[in-house]
C-alpha cells in the first residue's frame, strides 16, 4: 500500500516525499482511513510506530479538503502530555503545513502566557498543547472551542497519569458539539481511567490495536548486568560505554541529584555529555534536546522526562542506570532506541534497589532475562529472595517496627491502583497534580 492510495491531497503527497517517507506504516494504514471517514477512533500502538502522521494527515486532510465551521475558532487541537512531544509533534506538523496556507500553532506549559494569548488572537488552525496549558486559556477566553472539528488526544493514558483529567473534561465540554471528530491515541488501553474517559469523550469509536503495549520491539538487544552497589554499577557503565561504539546513548536514572552527578562523571571520563530533567526550565530543556538531537553531545542522562515518544534517530543504545518505578515505562525508555526500522541496544543495570522493580519489569514483559556479565567486574549480587508476607524481613526491623508508629497508609493511588507518588512529580511544569513541596523533592524519583 502507498500513501498516495489514500484520497489524500497532493501537497500533503509532496510533504511526504520530501519526508522520504512513501509507504505507510501498520497504524497509518488502519487508523487513516477511519481519521478521513469522519469517525471516531481508539487506537492503541506502540512507541514510534508512526502515530504521529496516523493523526495528522487526517487533520489536514480534513483542513485542506472541507469548509471550515467556524471561521476564528481551531479547527483541530492536538493535545499531548508533555511539552517535549508536543514540540515533536509540532515539527511534524510544520513539515506538513509548508506547503499549505493554513496556520499552525503550539502552546505549551512553560512559556510566555500573553504572548500566546496574543498567538490565538490570530485565529490559528491547528492548535498543538498541552492540556493544563490550553484550558488555562480556554478559563481566559483566549480562545473558543465552538467550532473545533477534530480533537486529537496522543498519549492519553501519560495525560491522565499526569492527573489531566479535569482539563480533558473542560476541554471536551467547551468542543461539545455533534459535528466534533475525535481521535484518542494511548499506549496502553490497559488503564483504569482510560475507558472512563473515552466513554465521555468518544462516540461510538472504531477500535485499532496495534500491538500489545508489552510487546517488545525485535530489533532492540536487550541485556541485565546485576551490580552490587552504586560505584559497580558505575564501573560497570564506562567499561560497557567504552567496550563498543555507539552512535548516541540515552541513561536514564532514578533522580535528578543522579542525573546531574552521572553527567559529571561521565564528561569527566571525556564523554560529550548533557543532562535533562523536569525541573529545568522549558527553555533550557529545548536547548539541551535540541542540540542533543543535532549530534552536539554522545550521551543524554535524563530521567523519565525524556522516556516517552522522543524521536532521536540516532540513539543505538538505552541504559537504565536504575529501573524504572512502572515497569511500562521499561518499553518506553528502551523504544528511545531502534527507530523508524533501526537496529539498537539495550542494558539494564540492576542492582539490590532495583531488584523489585526488575521483577516488575519481567512480569511485565512476561519473560526472564538471561544475565550477561563483564570479566573482571562479576557481582556477587544475584537477586533477593522474595520476602514471606506479613512478617517483617530481619530482627533489626522488627525491633523498629516496636518503636516507631505506624505510617499512614498513602492516599495517592491512581484508580487502576498504581502508586501515583512515582507518576505525579512527572511533567515537566505545566502538570495540574498535587505536588510535593520544593523540600522534599529532591530525592525522590520525579518522572
Ligand atoms: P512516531 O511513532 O510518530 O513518533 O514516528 C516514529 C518515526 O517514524 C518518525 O521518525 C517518523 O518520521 C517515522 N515514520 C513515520 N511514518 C513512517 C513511514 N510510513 N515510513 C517510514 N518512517 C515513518
Amino acid at each position: 500500500m502507498q500513501f498516495s492510495d489514500f484520497s489524500l491531497d497532493k501537497r500533503l503527497l509532496t510533504s511526504l516525499e520530501h519526508m522520504g517517507i512513501d509507504k505507510p506504516t501498520e497504524i497509518q494504514e488502519q487508523s487513516i482511513p477511519v481519521g478521513l471517514s469522519g469517525k471516531d477512533l481508539m487506537a492503541s500502538s506502540k512507541t514510534g510506530s508512526g502515530k504521529t502522521l496516523a493523526f495528522l494527515l487526517p487533520a489536514m486532510q480534513r483542513i485542506i479538503s472541507t469548509k471550515a465551521l467556524s471561521k476564528r475558532d481551531p479547527r483541530v487541537l492536538i493535545l499531548l502530555p508533555t511539552r517535549e512531544l508536543a514540540t515533536q509533534v509540532y515539527s511534524q506538523l510544520r513539515l506538513l503545513v509548508a506547503n499549505t496556507q493554513y496556520k499552525a500553532l503550539k502552546i505549551l506549559g512553560g512559556e510566555n502566557f500573553n504572548d500566546q494569548a496574543k498567538a490565538l488572537a490570530r485565529d490559528p488552525h491547528i492548535v498543538v498543547a498541552t492540556p493544563g496549558r490550553l484550558a488555562d486559556h480556554l478559563k481566559q477566553r483566549h480562545l473558543y472551542l465552538n467550532g473545533l472539528e477534530l480533537l486529537i488526544l496522543d498519549e492519553a493514558d501519560r495525560m491522565l497519569d499526569l492527573g489531566f483529567a479535569e482539563q480533558l473534561r473542560a476541554i471536551n465540554q467547551a468542543a461539545d458539539h455533534k459535528r466534533r471528530q475525535t481521535l484518542m491515541f494511548s499506549a496502553t488501553l490497559d488503564h483504569g481511567e482510560i475507558n472512563e474517559i473515552a466513554a465521555e469523550l468518544l462516540k461510538e469509536p472504531v477500535h485499532v490495536s496495534i500491538g500489545a503495549s508489552n510487546v517488545e520491539n525485535q530489533d532492540i538487544t536487550q541485556k541485565v548486568y546485576l551490580c552490587d552497589n552504586l560505584g559497580h554499577k558505575e564501573k560497570l557503565l564506562l567499561t560497557l560505554l567504552k567496550q563498543e561504539q555507539h552512535k548516541q546513548v540515552i541513561i536514564f536514572t532514578a533522580t535528578r541529584s543522579d542525573t546531574d552527578r552521572l553527567a559529571t562523571k561521565l564528561a569527566d571520563e571525556g564523554f560529550t555529555t548533557a543532562s535533562l530533567s523536569g525541573e529545568l526550565k522549558q527553555s533550557a530543556r529545548n536547548q539541551i534536546m535540541d542540540q542533543f538531537s543535532r549530534g552536539q553531545q554522545q550521551i543524554l542522562v535524563t530521567t523519565d522526562v525524556a522516556s516517552r515518544g522522543l524521536d532521536l534517530l540516532n540513539v543505538s543504545l538505552v541504559i537504565n542506570f536504575d529501573m524504572p518505578k512502572l515497569a511500562e515505562e521499561y518499553i518506553h525508555r528502551i523504544g528511545r532506541t531502534a527507530r523508524a526500522g533501526a537496529k539498537g541496544d539495550a542494558i539494564s543495570l540492576v542492582g539490590p534497589k532495583d531488584w523489585d522493580n526488575f521483577k516488575q519489569v519481567q512480569l511485565f514483559l512476561r519473560r526472564t532475562f538471561e544475565l550477561s556479565e563483564i570479566a573482571g567486574l562479576k557481582p556477587k549480587f544475584s537477586g533477593l529472595k522474595a520476602k514471606p508476607k506479613g512478617k517483617p524481613a530481619t530482627a533489626k526491623k522488627a525491633a523498629q517496627n516496636k518503636t516507631r508508629p505506624a505510617k499512614p497508609k498513602s492516599t495517592t493511588k491512581t484508580k487502576d491502583n498504581r502508586d501515583k507518588r512515582f507518576i505525579t512529580g512527572v511533567d515537566i511544569g505545566d502538570a495540574p497534580m498535587l505536588r510535593k513541596p520544593k523540600s522534599t523533592l529532591q530525592d525522590t524519583p520525579e518522572e
